[in-house]
């Protein structure tokens, strides 16, 4: 049984000079059609016996393939059933089946919860992980931590490895065909990377995700995602709609997976992930929408407490994709003060606003949510929500 880690007891110094700390997987792999050459990419990690961790949808769609790839390459694979969640019973479940089965790695074939479920029973069988996402729509891929959720979908903890995942291979024709609202909450996640890595590495007070200070590679990482998606957004969009690999998807796919994962998890975070936990607490929010539309909406509000003419500028880009920028696009109302109360109190609960470089009240969390939904909806009276509702009606 492997022991929990924590890298802040690995990273954060007695002394109290924090060190600059990076970490990334060791390969990355994205191309129209690279899912038939998965076995011979897993040649890298020396894999004989793999685990193939997968729901049975997914077993349906990609299966085939990737079990040819694998025996092409002579590689076994045992099929692991993924029945959805990210909890700790399931992945207590495959740890016990799989360890008889003396597998020397685990491939996760998935969304994000497959994928961090993955994660965390490699991490427990002691076998690398080589994870395979099937959609753009979340930073899981690259990092090295695994978010737990109870059986009742609600988070419970945070599981770190030491290990970021050994290779990550993205098919971006599996990607073109997945639904469009998932490319666009994978925007919505990645977006943010910039504006938290940007104040976490201005604030010599802020810590990165792993207990570390921000390094310049992550902070430019972090800027080089945005640049990606507010040029190529718009036609990673269109380029999904018909189906289709085109140069921007695999911008914007590289983006959402490489540049989000590493910026994110090095870069470190802030409001806008604070805020987007807390709306996750709302069941209406959590039943209805995605992560990273929850991060835009974040992201809004933490932009806000900067310059509110860059606020206009996302607010105008996340109108162009179809993500949320006011809080009836989350199903929430400004004026329900008990819903503004519970989602202010809980994002000044979570040690992640400190790393702002400004002292960040309940009462300047309160005004930028609030600001962030006039802005929202004076973009909205502009531009229109056509792309926000062809994506939520789809
Ligand atoms: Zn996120």
């Amino acid at each position: 049984m492997s022991e929990p880690y924590f890298p802040q007891l690995i990273f954060a110094s007695p002394s109290g000079k924090t060190p600059r700390v990076m970490i990334a997987p060791p390969r990355y792999i994205q191309g129209d059609g690279v899912l038939d050459d998965l076995g011979r990419y897993l040649s890298l990690i020396k894999a004989k016996r793999s685990a193939v961790l997968i729901s049975k949808r997914g077993l349906q769609a990609d299966g085939i393939r990737i079990l040819a790839s694998m025996k092409a390459a002579g590689i076994e694979s045992v099929i692991a059933i993924f029945n959805g969640e990210c909890s700790k019973e399931e992945v207590a479940l495959h740890k016990n089946t799989l360890q008889a089965d003396s597998v020397d790695c685990l491939i996760a074939v998935g969304g994000g919860k497959c994928i961090d479920a993955g994660k965390s029973i490699a991490y427990k069988l002691g076998v690398p992980v080589a994870v395979v996402p099937t959609l753009a729509s979340n930073d899981a891929p690259c990092s090295a931590l695994s978010v737990m959720y109870g059986t009742g979908g609600e988070v419970t903890d945070v599981e770190f490895f030491p290990d970021n995942p050994a290779l990550v291979v993205v098919d971006t024709g599996v990607v073109a065909r997945a639904s469009e609202r998932y490319l666009v909450a994978g925007m919505g996640d990645a977006m943010a990377t910039w504006y938290e890595a940007r104040v976490c590495i201005d604030n010599p007070n802020a810590m990165s995700t792993i207990g570390g200070r921000p390094t310049l590679a992550a902070c430019a990482i972090g800027e080089v995602c945005a640049k990606t998606l507010f040029e190529e957004g718009v036609a990673a969009c269109a380029s999904v709609q018909s189906k289709s690999v085109s140069e921007s998807l695999e911008k914007v796919v590289e983006a959402n997976t490489l540049l989000s994962g590493i910026g994110f998890e090095s870069g470190g975070l802030a409001v806008a992930h604070s805020i987007a936990q807390s709306y996750a607490l709302i069941p209406v929010v959590h039943d209805n929408y995605l992560h990273g539309e929850m991060v835009a909406m974040g992201t809004l509000a933490q932009v806000m407490m900067e310059s509110t003419d860059e606020a206009n500028r996302v607010a105008q880009f996340f109108a162009a994709v179809g993500l949320p920028i006011h809080l009836g696009q989350l199903s929430l109302d400004a004026d329900n003060q008990d819903d503004i109360k519970l989602i202010v109190e809980a994002s000044i609960g979570n040690a992640m606003v400190h790393n702002m470089p400004m002292p960040v009240t309940a009462d300047l969390i309160r005004s930028s949510i609030l600001g962030a939904h006039e802005l929202g909806l004076s973009v909205t009276s502009e531009f229109g929500d056509q792309a926000y509702r062809r994506l939520q009606e789809s």
